[in-house]
């Protein structure tokens, strides 16, 4: 059965319709390599570098600080081999993505990494932050906002901490970028990673924003690409692509978060209204749209095939076998517990959504619940 509504935004999000179209002439007829000094490229070229004014506007950057990746995943690990290569210490914490964490944890061997611990709703401890030593040059990456629980973190104090103690901060905005306003100046960060295909851009794009003067190493060699910084032909229409789609969610930023308010409030008033218990995970400063919630007495794992099954998508926190469960890191840092772990489901709006969906999707939830517990 296809699916009839989407709520897993968090996963992934439909490409938009500006994007598409101004990728279709870079993958036609203005099929030129942007790196090379003849006619047929200078089409490529010139959309490359306008790409890179919109996206640097769209977060108060400057175009030369922003540097094209393959996505989330790749500039969360140029930034860590990055500060690997300078023999930094690295501060994180316990929810960030794997794409920080399996790095880190790869940087062990050569470098000192320190975790730090969130509160039960997912926001970083700060007095372990402010009391701990901080090396010189250290590099303190905090994710934005939290893919799981949709936590806004306080960047800015974060960052504030880190520079007080000559240090550098990147934070992973992979969730937040296209969703929240995002200001790099006002975040105070050196670093920031973006990835399109959160933002209704193609897959496989992405960007790192780098403040001049930050130290870069690249991870990537070989070509002259992108400044000598990331070698790899430039994959023109993503880029354009990308462009196109921050572009048009910063503009309808007040009416998308406006709307999603509106119906993260209907999915919880409806589920009220059918007296379907549930604990909410999240805390007031979250995402707009992303609800993490446990929905009491019921398996999330076998909730999520039933709304599948109905043509209702959304993720879990928890994935089972036969014989085992295993709660993602994130809801065993805020140290839910294991009967409400098992329990929580991710319901991840999108501006595509609209106030039936929300409603529709919590009526399935209340009717598969009732069916399930006593
Ligand atoms: N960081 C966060 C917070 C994410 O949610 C994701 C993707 O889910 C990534 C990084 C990885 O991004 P990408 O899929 O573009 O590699």
């Amino acid at each position: 059965m296809p699916t009839t509504i989407y709520a897993d935004h968090a996963a992934t999000t439909p490409l938009s319709t500006a994007a598409y179209n101004a990728m279709l002439p870079y993958l036609t007829h203005h099929y030129g390599n942007a790196s090379q000094h003849y006619a047929l490229s200078r089409p490529p070229r010139r959309a490359i570098d306008e790409a890179r004014q919109t996206i640097a506007q769209c977060i108060g950057a400057r175009p030369e600080e922003i540097l094209f990746t393959s996505g989330g995943t790749e500039s969360d690990n140029t930034v860590i081999h990055s500060a690997v290569q300078r023999q930094a210490d690295i501060i994180t914490t316990t929810i960030e993505h794997h794409a920080i964490l399996y790095p880190c944890r790869a940087a062990e061997k050569y470098c000192h990494v320190t975790y730090l611990p969130v509160t039960n709703y997912g926001v970083v401890d700060m007095s372990v932050l402010r009391t701990m030593s901080i090396r010189r040059g250290s590099l303190v990456s905090v994710m934005l906002a939290n893919n799981e629980l949709g936590t806004i973190q306080p960047l800015a104090d974060i960052a504030d901490i880190a520079h007080e103690n000559h240090a550098l901060c990147h934070t992973d905005a992979v969730q937040a970028v296209g969703h929240i306003p995002i200001d790099v100046d006002a975040l105070h960060v050196d670093y920031l990673s973006a990835s399109a295909h959160k933002f209704n851009g193609p897959k496989g794009i992405g960007f790192l924003y780098h403040r001049t003067g930050a130290p870069l190493t690249p991870l990537l060699l070989g070509g002259a690409q992108e400044g000598g910084l990331r070698a790899g032909t430039e994959n023109v229409a993503a880029i354009v692509g990308m462009a196109a789609a921050l572009k048009e969610n910063v503009d309808n930023l007040d009416k998308n978060i406006r709307h999603l308010q509106q119906l993260e409030q209907i999915v919880l008033t409806t589920l009220n209204d059918l007296h379907v218990p549930y604990t909410l995970h999240t805390t007031a400063n979250h995402l707009p749209g992303l609800i993490s919630l446990a929905i009491h007495g019921t398996h999330a794992e076998q909730l999520m095939h039933r709304l599948d099954l109905c043509g209702i998508t959304l993720a879990t926190g928890a994935a089972c076998n036969s014989t085992t469960t295993t709660i993602s890191h994130v809801l065993t840092a805020i140290n839910l517990p294991m009967d409400l772990a098992v329990a929580t489901i991710r319901v991840s709006l999108g501006s595509d959504n609209t106030p039936s969906h929300a409603a529709r999707l919590a009526h399935h939830i209340a009717t598969i619940a009732h069916s399930t517990t006593p």
